[in-house]
């Protein structure tokens, strides 16, 4: 059960966001039925939660940028970095990682699982039984294995415990459903010192989602699989979060942790 807003307040739970890589593509696939033709850039997060009972990843990242190139979209190879290398410059070494939350099991979240050896590994049990079997167009964000790839989630399926709705998962940090980008969809919300930040993910993947338009008050993903609970979703974030912060913005990296001005790397 989630906790009524407003209870645990003043945590020292803070959130690091790490870049492992960015690519370019069409605003128009973060924001569905906009800006078609806009190039944007589009930028690739694993999340670190510090300060909990236990230390606590949100995704694990994208492929390296030959696999991302050959099978997904051009990817900048410079700025690349693997999640050990990332969580290294926070002093942070893989096997302190207790929790893994995937968001979704799309390759760019979960491509790395099975780099945390000593990690529970928490994903909604919806959302492993649609990557079990995708509708044909999302058979590639899945890496399915109706398209004979092999599901990255697969390399480390032994430590995936399936979880139901919206839990607790230590004090403080929560996963919540949001379904409509996928099916098992989950963000995670923090109580900060500054309120409740929601990691919100592909859910709200550009601050537009959230934000808006002239036209609609909060914009889905152009990847969906349910308009209708999207935008019950969307409901459900305006009652349980005070921050939303979007999951492949580049305007996440201005600050190297939240809540703003909570600290500096590594606090
Ligand atoms: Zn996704």
């Amino acid at each position: 059960m989630i906790k009524e807003r407003g209870k645990n307040k003043g945590t020292g739970i803070t959130i690091h966001p790490l870049l492992v890589g960015f690519w370019e593509v069409d605003q128009s696939m973060h924001t569905f039925g906009f800006d078609m033709g806009k190039r944007t850039k589009s930028c690739c997060y694993i999340w670190l939660i510090l300060g909990a009972a236990q230390k606590i990843l949100v995704d694990t990242g994208c492929a390296d940028p030959e696999w991302t190139r050959q099978y997904h979209r051009p990817m900048d190879a410079d700025t690349y970095k693997n999640p050990i290398e990332a969580l290294a410059a926070k002093g942070i070494r893989p096997e302190e990682i207790e929790i893994v939350i995937n968001t979704h099991l799309h390759w760019d979240h979960c491509f790395n699982n099975d780099l945390f050896p000593k990690s529970r590994i928490m994903v909604q049990k919806k959302e492993l039984q649609y990557a079990i079997a995708p509708l044909p167009i999302h058979a590639l964000p899945y890496e399915s294995q109706m398209i004979h790839m092999r599901p990255p989630w697969v390399k480390a399926v032994e430590r995936i415990e399936a979880i139901e709705g919206d839990l607790e998962i230590s004090p403080g940090v929560a996963v919540v459903t949001l379904p409509g980008h996928s099916k098992g969809f989950q963000g995670v919300l923090i109580d900060t010192s500054k309120g409740r930040h929601l990691i919100a993910g592909d859910t709200c993947p550009k601050e537009e989602n959230w934000r808006g338009n002239s036209q609609l008050k909060h914009i889905p993903s152009g990847i969906h699989v349910d308009l209708e609970e999207y935008f019950k979703t969307f409901e459900k974030i305006e009652k349980i979060a005070d921050v939303v912060i979007p999951g492949h913005d580049p305007r996440v990296m201005e600050s190297p942790v939240y809540p703003l001005g909570s600290g500096n790397y590594g606090s």
